[in-house]
């Protein structure tokens, strides 16, 4: 299996570290030409989800990168990646928008931008949640659905081979969800 990390900007090297303590083949994903070398799931990691989608419009690879994600391949999104995924945001703009959710970016605000909690993710238990100027999600519709919620609002959900998560599970130690991305392929 062949994972590739978006690495215009951002966290991705914290998901690389994730990849080889499971042991999976992966490579960086800088160029359009990139796009090329053959994968089986895409990392869009964390970082400035307005500058992530400038460099991909600029590069040429938003349309690309769009039409597989629609065409079945697997993706996970982490914070900005997340952003990048969802088809609506409060404060208007989408990017790739290939998910069935609203998300609000920097949604809680300045004095709580960044913190950190457990919480039940899905079919995995409770997971550490490490949230970094994070965003949420507001809605859910059409095939996506929420996996984990904190304090009533939506951390994390997923809709047929995407998944997202608000927080960055590539800044802990747990593995579990980067398996739980990885099975699904
Ligand atoms: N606030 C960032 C954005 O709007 C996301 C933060 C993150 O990825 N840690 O893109």
């Amino acid at each position: 299996m062949e994972i590739a990390v978006l690495a215009l900007q951002g966290a991705f090297a914290e998901h690389e570290r994730m990849l080889d303590l499971l042991d999976v083949s992966h490579f960086e994903i800088r160029q359009k030409k990139d796009l090329e070398r053959h994968f089986d799931g895409l990392i869009l990691p964390g970082g400035e989800s307005t500058v992530m989608k400038k460099l991909l419009l600029e590069m040429e690879m938003l349309v690309p990168l769009r039409d597989r994600i629609v065409s079945g391949l697997p993706v996970f999104g982490t914070c900005a990646g997340l952003i990048l995924l969802a088809k609506e945001a409060e404060q208007g703009g989408h990017c790739l928008a290939t998910m069935d959710i609203r998300v609000k970016r920097n949604a809680y605000g300045r004095q709580l931008g960044s913190f950190y909690t457990e919480e039940i993710c899905g079919d995995l238990g409770r997971v550490p949640m490490t949230f970094i100027r994070a965003p949420y999600i507001t809605k859910v519709y059409g095939d996506a659905e929420a996996l984990a919620v904190v304090d009533g609002r939506i951390v994390a959900a997923r809709q047929g081979k995407q998944l997202v998560t608000a927080f960055h599970p590539e800044l802990t130690e747990d593995t579990r969800l980067h398996r739980y991305f990885l099975d699904s392929i």
